[in-house]
């Protein structure tokens, strides 16, 4: 079970989650720092690059402030309360300590991973004190990734069975998520988000009966609620169409997540924290056959188109035009291609110069900014007839830059001008689910 930033962001939120997690079946948790402690750990490490140490201490001083607050309304006893607040008091001067000395990306680091440290620390004491049978693993004991950088789903999962087999006993388990250590063996994380992550590799390197990732909705919704009215939440969504509907934008989970546990065919679930009881998503192996899902969005997407008579005919052209974004290590989203020209859409902007300027050397370019990648997700099998011309037909009002559709079983996907996200994805939900 994993709960995010907001749902153990107070006090409140806190003993919210206790009554999920306390549900009499063997539970292990994985937990976010509180909303916003990453945010502002961040920026005490940018005040200490910044070498601006009167900064740094204002910024902790704060943050422990909160805490202290946060402390103070949690806890029922004085022993938990001031058995919590020594041991965080002593995590925040451990932070205090980085403001004398150097500092480098292993101290952020270092730094950044308190987070998780604090609020697991917090919540396995509330147990303690509720009388529940808890214990806080160390994700640091067992998360790990290796020389490249990834997950060592060996080193995972044979240490994250000795942590738990040192308490057969008890019911519930605290982690951290987010944070591990790396192939040399120093503290680092998964990235931004990363907590789903770590519940994802757990779940998997542990054969776990379910995953189950809380947060503030009720599930994957199928198109996106911040523009369409009525959207509702989709009850089942395979493994790739949730990697696809995470990668384009839906907020709800972070894209890494899907993978470790579709490897491990451990089911994930979509729950909400404000009503426990709703179905949510459940994420699996199983293919709901000819239905269409859901509508995703990405946003800032450049479409750089190149024509060349050389393509004519020609081998090796594409190859070349590939081989310019490698060498800026710049992933392409989108391909379309025609017999003289080829059209990609990338969302990095970072070298978008100096590619544009080595892909004049292959042909005439055009550049097209401010784009948005519309994605379809279903069974979009291409033995299936209809669903694609559905979608076709739900855009007929809107000029469509390029379109993409047999690269996966899973997905069409359309690139529109920005002005015009709002007003297709609208079409489409009108089209495909009401
Ligand atoms: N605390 C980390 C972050 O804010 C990890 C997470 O929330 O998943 O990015
Ligand atoms: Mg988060």
């Amino acid at each position: 079970m994993k709960f995010g930033g907001t749902s153990v962001g107070s006090p409140q939120r806190m003993k919210s989650v206790v009554e999920l997690i306390a549900d009499g079946e063997q539970n292990l948790v994985v937990l976010s720092a509180m909303s916003g402690t990453t945010n502002s750990l961040l920026e005490i490490a940018d005040y200490l690059y910044k070498q601006n140490q009167e900064g740094a201490n204002a910024c902790i001083t704060k943050l422990e402030d909160k805490y202290r607050q946060h402390i103070d309304q949690l806890y029922t006893t004085d022993e938990y309360r001031n058995q919590t607040w020594q041991l965080l008091h002593s995590i925040f001067d451990y932070i205090r300590s980085f403001t004398k000395g150097d500092f480098a990306a292993r101290e952020e680091k270092i730094i950044v991973a308190q987070g998780e440290i604090l609020s697991t620390n917090m919540m396995t004491n509330y147990l303690l004190e509720q009388g529940y049978n808890a214990v806080l693993l160390p994700a640091l004991e067992f998360m790990r990734t290796n020389q490249d950088g990834e997950p060592d789903l060996k080193y995972i999962q044979e240490h994250a069975s000795k942590q738990l087999a040192l308490y057969p006993d008890k019911q519930i388990y605290i982690t951290q998520g987010f944070i591990c250590l790396d192939a040399e063996g120093e503290i680092s994380n998964l990235q931004r988000g990363g907590s789903d992550y770590t519940a994802s590799l757990l779940g998997g390197a542990l054969s776990a009966s379910e995953i189950q990732i809380w947060t503030d909705i009720d599930g994957m919704h199928n198109n996106d609620p911040r523009f369409v009215e009525n959207t509702t939440p989709v009850s089942h969504l395979h493994f790739d169409e949730a990697a696809e509907l995470a990668y384009f934008g839906a907020k709800i989970l972070h894209p890494t997540c899907i993978q470790p546990a579709k490897y491990a065919n451990v089911p994930v679930k979509l729950l909400n924290t404000m009503d426990p009881t709703a179905p949510g998503t459940v994420i699996s192996n199983m293919v709901e056959h000819r239905k269409i899902k859901a509508v995703a969005a990405k946003d800032n997407i450049v479409a750089i188109n190149i024509t060349s008579s050389r393509m004519l005919l020609a081998y090796g052209f594409l190859r070349k035009v590939f081989e310019i974004f490698e060498n800026y290590k710049t992933s392409i989203d989108m391909i379309c291609t025609s017999e003289v020209g080829v059209s990609v859409s990338i969302d990095d902007k970072t070298n978008l110069l100096p590619i544009l300027n080595e892909l004049k050397k292959l042909g005439v370019v055009e550049v097209d900014d401010n784009m948005c990648i519309i994605c379809v997700v279903g069974d979009l099998d291409w033995r299936n007839v209809g669903f694609e011309s559905v979608a076709a037909e739900a855009l007929k009002d809107v000029p469509v830059r390029m379109i993409s559709y047999g690269g996966s079983n899973h997905n069409i996907s359309f690139l529109v001008s920005a002005h015009d996200k709002k007003r297709a994805l609208e079409s489409l939900s009108k089209y495909l689910f009401w």
